[in-house]
């Protein structure tokens, strides 16, 4: 199964991969997770990405498309992967299809979540996650039991810097510009599934899961 997720920022990809990755045995793979790491590692990698990251800018290409690549040179990958947040330029997606064409594989599908600006708006702003075991919860949507406390692992809960400020409207901007030409790209390979994200939570996920049961 290989599967990549796509959508704006808040529409649910995170969440939902946690559900896919709890249901079908492929690793989930986050560039925007990778890419926190390494700034919390305060790695060359990580000092890169935060310039970009922090006002909302989409770290350049050849630096993300080279940790995916290595990414998926990886022994788990070889079962199928579930990639989140990445392509999110044509170039990413050409240079996937390349790097998967030489070992004899394709993106078998792309699950685009759709959901209205507004919406997106209000579930980025409410957002929270684990500084320990990075689960993801909403202040109003999904609180945690206790405020501050992950249900999980009992780590703390922070805002993500990007998730403040003049970043959200930027990468809402960027999105439009440089990720939903993906949509053509792939309904243009056959392989596109469109999903309304704008319904709780498991009713995304059921239609999510009958996509990947088809595969
Ligand atoms: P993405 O990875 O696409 O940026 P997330 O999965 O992190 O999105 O979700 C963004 C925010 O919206 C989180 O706070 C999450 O708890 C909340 N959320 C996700 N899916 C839903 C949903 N179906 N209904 C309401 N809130 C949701
Ligand atoms: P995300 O967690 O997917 O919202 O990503 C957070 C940030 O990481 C983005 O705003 C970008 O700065 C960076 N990022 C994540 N994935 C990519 C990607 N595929 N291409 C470029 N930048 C990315």
């Amino acid at each position: 199964m290989n599967v990549i997720l796509m959508g704006p920022p808040g529409a649910g990809k995170g969440t939902q991969a946690d559900l896919i990755k709890a249901n079908f045995p492929i690793p989930h793979i986050s560039t925007g997770d990778m890419f926190r790491d390494a700034v919390s590692k305060g790695t060359d990698l990580g000092k890169e990405a935060k310039k970009y990251m922090d006002s909302g800018q989409l770290v350049p290409d050849e630096v993300t498309i080279g940790i995916v690549e290595e990414r998926l040179a990886q022994d788990d990958c070889k079962k199928g992967f579930l990639l989140d947040g990445f392509p999110r330029t044509v170039k990413q997606a050409e240079a996937l299809d390349r790097a998967l064409a030489q070992i004899g594989k394709k993106v078998e599908a792309a699950i685009d979540i759709y959901v209205p600006e507004d919406v997106l708006v209000e579930r980025i702003s409410g957002r929270i996650s684990c500084k320990n075991c990075k689960a993801v919860y909403h202040l109003t949507f999904n609180p945690p039991a206790k405020a501050g406390v992950c249900d999980k692992c009992g780590g703390e809960l922070v805002q993500r810097s990007d998730d403040q400020g003049e970043a959200v409207k930027k990468r809402l901007e960027v999105y439009a510009e440089q990720t939903n030409p993906l949509i053509e790209y792939y309904e243009k390979q056959g392989t596109l599934h469109r999903i309304d994200g704008n319904r709780n939570t498991m009713e995304v996920f059921a239609d999510i899961k009958k996509v990947m049961e088809s595969l």
